[in-house]
């Protein structure tokens, strides 16, 4: 499922960083369980390069807003005017064309941020070197080459900032007029707020998104893909703490050791495809059959364990026979003469001393007593 893309760093431009953990998007189905889907390329792509867009089209034309009151005092030709007209209103839409056919927009993107570099040192030169607009220019470059590349990223705009500075300097006959006006200093300003508390917001967007999706690998990760259950290892930490809360609190909690009767046999009389659905649907009927607070995992191949929250052994006999029933009424599509019958071991948790692992042990006691008297029922706790 991984997906790669050729984006060193999350960011405001780069493709979502949440989509680049797995390459999946994990959502919560009907069931309360978590599911992993694929995030589309193409929706992607799509949205890396409608943000991309978005922030190079409000920030140059903030820009533009800037250089424009710069180039009037000073008095630029009219074809300084036009570049200006080109570069900030016109070539994002450019840019967006270019990125959106690249069959690799991020580096397409990557291009055209440093062409952005190199035009910004063009206007710190046809600016005269005016001193707060070239320096809000070239923090905000600045700013958005780290985000999208890191310092590497910086380097190589700046020397391509350098290089544009020095072109125009020398093509425009070197001008220096460092003085800010208060005219130019306010122009200034909205560059200097609106673009970077954008870019905040989109990162918070970000980041919020990735910690909710990391959230949810979390839990991917602690489930069992055939039964949908816990696996193992979190349902064994998941009841040590509740048999650990259970008895702080002097409420009783019990556990049901389940295990598919003879499914050796199901496996090499209906082959293990069948077998596999049989796993999914007992992990279906105890997931229906339990409340919120219940904790269900899959204990090994064609085990099971349960642990019913504040919970006494008679009702846990109901809920043990209400899943016994429920599978052994179970049909199967594939394999229409099958019938899977299933064993339980009951064990209560305020009879024992011990562990978890002595709690399961007396489960399993229980759970081979139910074995012993001919399967397809439970034994109690004793
Ligand atoms: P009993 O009635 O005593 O429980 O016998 P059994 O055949 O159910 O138990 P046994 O432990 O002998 O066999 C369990 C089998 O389950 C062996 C193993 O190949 C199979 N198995 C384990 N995990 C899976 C799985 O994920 N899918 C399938 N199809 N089979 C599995
Ligand atoms: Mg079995």
């Amino acid at each position: 499922m991984r997906v790669t893309f050729a984006f060193p760093h999350g960011t405001a431009f780069a493709p979502d960083p949440s989509e680049r953990i797995k390459g999946v998007r994990a959502v919560m189905s009907t069931s309360g369980m978590p599911e992993a889907t694929a995030v589309a390329p193409d929706e992607r792509v799509r949205r890396f390069v409608a943000r991309a867009y978005g922030i190079r089209t409000l920030g140059l034309a903030l820009g533009a807003l800037m250089v424009g009151v710069v180039l009037y005092r000073n008095g630029a030709p009219v074809s300084v005017w036009g570049l200006m007209v080109a570069h900030g209103f016109l070539w994002p839409h450019a840019a967006r064309l270019l990125s959106g056919r690249s069959i690799e927009p991020a580096r397409t993107e990557r291009n055209n941020l440093m062409v952005d570099a190199a035009m910004g040192g063009v206007w710190v030169a046809l600016m005269q070197f005016n001193l707060l607009p070239s320096f809000a220019l070239i923090a905000m470059f600045g700013m958005n080459l780290i985000a999208v590349g890191g310092p590497p990223l910086l380097v190589r705009g700046a020397a391509l900032q350098a290089a544009g500075c020095i072109v125009a300097a020398v093509a425009g006959g070197l001008a220096f007029a460092p003085h800010t006006s208060l005219a130019e200093m306010l122009a200034t300003l909205p560059l200097l707020t609106v673009l970077p508390l954008t870019l905040s917001v989109i990162m918070h967007r970000l980041a919020r998104r990735v910690q909710r999706q990391n959230h949810l690998l979390v839990q991917l990760s602690s489930i069992d893909g055939l039964s949908g259950l816990l696996n193992r290892r979190h349902w064994e930490e998941a009841i040590a703490a509740a048999l650990a809360c259970h008895r702080q609190h002097g409420r009783q909690a019990t556990m049901l050791l389940i295990d598919i009767d003879h499914f050796k046999h199901i496996n090499d009389q209906y082959g293990h495809t069948v077998g596999d659905e049989v796993v999914r649907r007992v992990g279906t009927m105890i997931r229906t059959s339990l409340r919120d607070g219940d904790l269900a995992g899959r204990y090994g191949g064609d085990e099971f364990g349960v642990v019913l929250a504040d919970t006494d052994p008679h009702t846990a006999e109901m809920v043990a026979e209400r899943i016994r029933s429920g599978v052994a009424c179970t049909l199967f599509d594939r394999a229409p003469g099958l019938r899977c019958t299933l064993s339980i071991g009951i064990a209560r948790s305020d009879t024992g001393t011990g562990d978890v692992r002595e709690w399961i042990r007396r489960a399993d006691a229980a759970l081979y007593r139910a074995k012993l008297a001919g399967r397809n029922c439970f034994s109690g706790a004793v």
